[in-house]
């Protein structure tokens, strides 16, 4: 090695001894007799003091500039009393340099390396990645993830599970998400696709008998990106045969739990054993199937009071086939007009119409009914007594609350109650930084219908299972057909999905009967399932997480792209690596293809 001390290393138990560090220059600071130069490497920073009596290794610290690669050797001294720094791992020391040596020297940095990554344009640091992971944060940002997915492995290998690999060219299947797809030069005009996830294979490998299966798999659907999503992403993917659906949760929990106390020691875990919670009770009190339950601010639902209700808004939202549902916000009546006309604006984002709102001012009198003069609305005027207590009741407010209601299509009034009730948690201060709050989201309706394309298709994938009790309607009443499906939820963050599946052969046609395949469609796609399924397929289920968010939740990062070393951007390019680009005539014609733009 070219050094024997990493730059995080040496502590007072040094001093005296003669050693070589090597690293980047973080900063060089010339004092005219002495140079300091504050060495960088991924273990951290040491500072290197040169005195001009050194009077060959002054000469080439004179040269030295910022990010210059560097071998020091030298002396462990301590620092002074007063110039130590308790905020550096050898802060107490100091390495008196005898040699400094130059072993390559580099271009100023389109950033300085050591300053605030966010201060930084994106665009520039995933162009010059190589400089962005030299920072610090992002550096520990990829340890981090290299940890939890070791974590994850020994975990699973001490479960008795094998961690094998599946093919990455695959084949294009028309269910799910867009394929990547890779043209066969062998198989001219054929074309591979790249996984979406492992699925089957880990289907048909449990019907070749491992039992107990899992990777870290890398995944790719041709999705135009939104947020934060990336094209290529890392899937911790599992499968077991012989369990349930509990038996799948008893799997993962500990898995989280583990991971959260070596991670996060100094987060709390809100709820163990996590809460399990229906679908159906998720959507109806936080609006959304990945509530986040770090506080609370549950909807409460009025649909029932609107086809009587004289007040308009009420009324054509309830005879429309709508909803009427609203959040409280804590302590809101001090909020000015203009602060609760941004609340307004804000759910206008969600497309929904209006914003009703009434402010709790006073107590209910000795009848308990609230008197006008402890309310504060415009709205109050349009409402019986019996609707207005019936409000404040159901909300649970109290004087100086603020009840917000929305009344318009159940889609719209779910989505913007589930973001006003965020924004809620915001700006009330309701959310502890501190906690994990874990949850489970299970009986999923198996299909939904899509309107585009007239007919129903798999919520989940189509190998997820009914509840065995559901099977009966498939057909009769689609819509209500719950699936043996669970998502686990982080604060707010979908961070896995999975089900137990169909094993059985006839069921699983008898699905893609219902989703609208013909016999044909459904060999050619799916031929190799249903015949595998005939050969003693046993019950089976799993989940996969996706670490990409989980180790961004972890590593408490704004974007997945801080813990992915080189992600793509929004664009789905690599800035970096300018790529996707164009191939040669050559290549082309060796796999047949001839390119051919729409005009824009
Ligand atoms: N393959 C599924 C997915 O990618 C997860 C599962 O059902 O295990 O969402």
């Amino acid at each position: 090695m070219l050094k024997t001390h990493t730059c995080g290393a040496l502590k007072l138990e040094h001093v005296g001894s003669t050693v070589t560090l090597a690293g980047w220059v973080n900063r060089r600071r010339d004092h005219g007799g002495l140079i300091f130069i504050d060495l960088r490497d991924r273990f951290g920073m040491t500072q290197v003091t040169i005195d001009s009596d050194q009077t060959a290794a002054h000469d080439v610290a004179a040269q030295v500039r910022g990010e210059y690669v560097v071998q020091v050797t030298g002396k462990v001294a301590a620092r002074p009393e007063g110039l130590r720094n308790p905020n550096l791992s050898t802060g107490d020391i100091e390495v008196l340099a005898e040699t400094v040596t130059i072993l390559n020297t580099a271009k100023t940095p389109p950033f300085y390396i050591a300053g605030n990554a966010d201060e930084v344009d994106e665009t520039l640091r995933l162009k010059y990645r190589y400089l962005d992971i030299r920072r610090p944060r992002m550096a520990q940002n990829l340890v981090l993830r290299h940890q939890i997915v070791r974590q994850i492995r020994e975990y699973f290998s001490a479960r008795d599970f094998v961690e094998i690999e599946t093919p990455i060219l695959l084949k294009s299947t028309p269910e799910g998400a867009r394929d990547f797809v890779v043209p066969s030069r062998l198989r001219p005009g054929e074309f591979y696709a790249l996984p979406q996830s492992p699925q089957q294979l880990k289907q048909l490998l449990m019907v070749a008998g491992m039992e107990r299966y899992f990777q870290i798999a890398r995944c790719f659907r041709d999705e135009d990106l939104r947020a934060d999503r990336q094209l290529e992403f890392t899937q911790l993917d599992l499968e077991m045969s012989f369990v349930d659906a509990d038996d799948i949760r008893a799997m993962i929990e500990p898995l989280l739990i583990e991971l959260s106390g070596a991670i996060l020691p100094h987060k709390r875990i809100q709820t163990l054993p996590f809460p399990v919670i229906t679908y159906a009770d998720a959507v109806e009190f936080y609006g959304i199937d990945r509530p986040d339950l770090r506080f609370g601010q549950r909807l409460f639902n009025l649909t029932d009071l609107g086809a009587a209700s004289a007040f308009g808004v009420f009324k054509s939202a309830a005879e429309s086939g709508g909803a009427i549902k609203g959040v409280v916000f804590p302590g809101g009546n001090a909020l000015s007009r203009r602060e609760i006309d941004e609340l307004t604006d804000f759910v206008k984002h969600y497309d929904a119409k209006g914003l009703v709102w009434i402010g709790v001012t006073g107590e209910a009198d000795a009848a308990g009914h609230y008197p006008a003069e402890s309310l504060r609305s415009q709205v109050t005027k349009f409402l019986t007594p019996a609707e207005i207590d019936a409000i404040v009741t159901r909300s649970a407010a109290k004087a100086g609350d603020l009840i917000l209601i929305v009344a318009d299509k159940l889609a719209v009034v779910n989505q913007s109650l589930a973001n006003l009730r965020l924004e809620i948690g915001r700006r009330a201060g309701l959310i502890d930084p501190n906690l994990l709050a874990y949850c489970w989201v299970v009986d999923f309706p198996l299909l939904e219908y899509n309107e585009d394309e007239n007919r129903w298709q798999a919520v989940h994938h189509p190998f997820t299972s009914a509840r065995d009790e559901d099977w009966a309607r498939l057909e009769s009443d689609p819509g209500s057909v719950l699936a043996k499906a669970y998502d686990v939820v982080l604060n707010g963050w979908e961070i896995g999905g999975g089900s137990i599946r169909i094993h059985r052969s006839d069921l699983q046609d008898r699905l893609f009967t219902r989703l609208g395949m013909t016999p044909e469609q459904t060999q050619a796609q799916f031929g190799h399932l249903l015949e595998a399924f005939q050969y003693g397929a046993p019950p089976h289920g799993g989940i996969a997480l996706g670490i990409d968010r989980l180790v961004a939740l972890f590593a408490e990062a704004t974007s997945i792209r801080d813990v992915i070393a080189f992600p793509k951007t929004a664009a789905g390019t690599d800035l970096m690596l300018d790529s996707p680009c164009p191939i040669t005539d050559a290549q082309l014609a060796e796999l047949s293809i001839a390119v051919r733009l729409a005009k824009k």
